[in-house]
C-alpha cells in the first residue's frame, strides 16, 4: 500500500465505524494564547472535552497536521538522528465524544491493524497504565482485559503516569491511555530479547505507533479526580511510522512520503543517500523541515522575527545550516525542493499545491538573507582565528563565539566546524555560561507553553473557518470572532 492508501483505508475503515471524517485543523494556532502550533489531533476539540461546546457528532476521525517543536512537545533534538520523530506529521485519529469507550476504541485498533493492514500479531504489543499511588489510583483493568481478547499477557506492558497517563493541564478532563508498540526487529533479534524490554525504550525498531486516550476523570482545581459523566476517546497514530511498518522499511525516511523529498536532495547536492552517517542526517533534517515550513506558509505563518514565525525561521535556518555544513550547500536550494514535496504530499492537502510559488518565493528569499548572514559570520570569524593564531592561543574565547551566535546568528556547530579546521577550539565553559544568561532572560518569555493546553481566559478568541484562495499568490487563513 502506498501513504495516500493508506491515509484513505483508515479513513474508510473509521467511516465504517459511523465515524464522520473531518478535514485537518490548520498546523499554525491562532486562537489560542497557550498554544502555537497543532501538536495532536485533539486540540481542535479541546472545547468539546471540556464541555464548552457540543459535540457536532459523536464519532469523528481524521488525519491532523501537526509540529512538535516547542512547549511540552519538543522533537527537534531527535529529528534526522532518529528515523521515527518529526517536527511536521501527520496525526491519524479517532473520537468518541461520550459515545463509545475503552471496548470498542482497543477493538476497532486491532482490528484496523490486523484485519485491515494485516500487520503480524506477533509483533505488537499494548501498553497500559499501571497505577500510581500518588494518583489513589489503580490499573487499568478494564484496558488490560480488552486486550488480553487479542494478546498474551506477556505483550501487555505496564505503563507509567508518564507514558500512559495522559493530562492536558494542571486541571481538566484526563485519563489512562493505552499505547500499541510495533516490533520491527528480525526474527533472530526477536529472539535474543523480548520486545516487551524494550517498549518505550527508544530503541529505533521497537516503536510506539497509536496512542489510545481514555478520557475518563476530571482534575479540580485542588488537584484531586473526578469521574466524568460523559468518558471519552482519543487516539492518535503517527501517520509516517504507520507507512514505515506497512512498507517495511528501515526508517520513516525509506517510505514513499519521504523518499521523492530524500531523492531530490541526494539529487541537488550531488550526495548518496544511506552512505554516511553525518550526510544522512542532513539530509533527513533538510527532508523534515522543507515539510514543516512549507506547510507553516500554508497555514498562514511566515518565517518572522518573532513568537511562531520565528519558530519557523529557526527551523529553515537549520536545514540551510545542516546544508551548508554537511553537504556543501553554498548557495540557496531548498526553494528546489518544493516539486518533490508536491509529489508526496500535494494530494491530499491541496491547500499546500495551490500555495507553491508563495512557498517558493518565501523560502528563496529566507535562505538568501540566512546565507548571506553565514558569509558575514565566516568573515568575523575568519578575523578572530587570526587574532587567535597571532596571540599563539589554542582557545577562543567563549564569550567572542556567543556573541557570533547571539547577535549575528551564526551557528555554533558551524563555528565549532571551523576553528577545527583551524586547530582551535572554543572555551565552551564560557560559551554555556554566556548561554545560560540568555536563557534565563528568554525563560519567561517562552514559560507559558509548557502543557498541551490551558485553559481560555480571553473572549476575544477566533475560530478557523477555512481557508481562501486568492487571485494574488497568499492564502488568506480565514478567522472569525467568537
Ligand atoms: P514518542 O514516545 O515516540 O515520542 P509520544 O508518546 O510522544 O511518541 P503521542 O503524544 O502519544 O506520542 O502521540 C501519538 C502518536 O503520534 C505516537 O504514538 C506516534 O506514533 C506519533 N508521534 C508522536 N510524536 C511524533 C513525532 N515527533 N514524529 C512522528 N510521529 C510522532
Ligand atoms: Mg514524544
Ligand atoms: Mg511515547
Ligand atoms: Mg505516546
Amino acid at each position: 500500500m502506498n501513504a495516500s492508501e493508506i491515509r484513505k483505508s483508515f479513513w474508510s475503515f473509521f467511516e465504517s465505524k459511523q465515524h464522520q471524517i473531518v478535514s485537518s485543523a490548520p498546523m499554525v494556532v491562532k486562537n489560542d494564547p497557550t498554544l502555537m502550533f497543532t501538536n495532536a489531533g485533539m486540540n481542535q476539540f479541546k472545547d468539546i472535552f471540556l464541555g464548552n461546546s457540543k459535540p457536532f457528532a459523536p464519532r469523528v476521525a481524521n488525519s491532523q497536521k501537526c509540529l512538535r517543536v516547542s512547549g511540552k512537545h519538543n522533537d527537534l533534538e531527535e529529528v534526522g538522528r532518529d528515523t521515527y520523530h518529526h517536527t511536521m506529521f501527520e496525526m491519524l485519529g479517532n473520537w468518541s465524544f461520550g459515545d463509545y469507550f475503552k471496548e470498542n476504541a482497543t477493538n476497532w485498533a486491532w482490528e484496523y491493524l490486523t484485519e485491515i493492514l494485516k500487520i503480524d500479531k506477533n509483533i505488537l504489543y499494548a501498553s497500559v497504565f499501571e497505577g500510581d499511588k500518588d494518583m489513589a489510583l489503580d490499573k487499568d483493568m478494564e484496558a488490560f482485559n480488552h486486550w488480553k481478547q487479542h494478546l498474551p499477557e506477556d505483550r501487555i506492558i505496564n505503563g507509567n503516569r508518564k507514558d500512559n497517563f495522559w493530562e492536558m493541564g494542571e486541571m481538566g478532563p484526563c485519563g489512562p491511555c493505552s499505547e500499541i508498540h510495533v516490533d520491527l526487529r528480525s526474527e533472530e533479534e526477536r529472539k535474543k530479547v523480548p520486545g516487551a524490554q524494550l517498549v518505550n525504550a527508544d530503541h529505533p525498531e521497537v516503536i510506539e505507533v497509536w496512542n489510545l486516550v481514555f478520557i475518563q476523570y476530571n482534575r479540580k482545581a485542588d488537584g484531586s479526580l473526578e469521574a466524568l459523566p460523559a468518558k471519552h476517546v482519543d487516539t492518535g497514530m503517527g501517520f509516517e511510522r504507520l507507512c514505515r511498518v506497512i512498507q517495511n522499511k528501515k526508517s520513516n525516511y525509506d517510505t514513499d512520503v519521504f523518499v521523492p523529498i530524500i531523492n531530490e536532495i541526494a539529487n541537488i547536492t550531488n550526495t548518496p543517500y544511506g552512505k554516511k552517517e553525518d550526510t544522512d542526517i542532513a539530509m533527513r533534517v533538510i527532508a523534515d523541515h522543507i515539510r514543516t515550513i512549507s506547510f507553516s506558509i500554508t497555514d498562514g505563518q511566515l518565517p518572522s522575527n518573532n513568537k511562531a514565525g520565528y519558530v519557523i525561521r529557526r527551523i529553515l535556518r537549520r536545514a540551510v545550516r545542516y546544508g551548508y555544513t554537511f553537504l556543501g550547500q553554498r548557495q540557496s536550494f531548498m526553494y528546489k525542493l518544493l516539486p518533490a514535496l508536491m509529489n508526496s504530499m500535494g494530494d491530499a492537502y491541496p491547500e499546500l499545491k495551490k500555495q507553491q510559488e508563495l512557498i517558493t518565493k518565501v523560502i528563496k528569499e529566507e535562505e538568501e538573507s540566512f546565507l548571506r548572514t553565514l558569509a558575514t559570520g565566516i568573515s568575523m570569524l575568519d578575523k578572530i582565528i587570526q587574532q587567535t593564531k597571532d596571540g599563539n592561543y589554542k582557545v577562543v574565547d567563549g564569550k567572542v563565539a556567543f556573541e557570533l551566535y547571539d547577535t549575528y546568528g551564526f551557528p555554533l556547530d558551524l563555528t565549532e566546524l571551523i576553528l577545527k579546521e583551524n586547530d582551535l577550539v572554543i572555551n565552551r565553559r564560557e560559551f554555556e555560561k554566556e548561554m545560560e544568561a540568555q536563557k534565563n532572560r528568554a525563560r519567561s518569555a517562552t514559560a507559558i507553553e509548557t502543557e498541551d493546553w490551558v485553559l481560555l481566559m480571553e473572549d476575544d478568541v477566533e475560530e478557523f473557518i477555512g481557508y481562501d484562495y486568492l487571485e494574488t499568490d497568499l492564502t488568506i487563513v480565514k478567522y472569525r470572532k467568537i
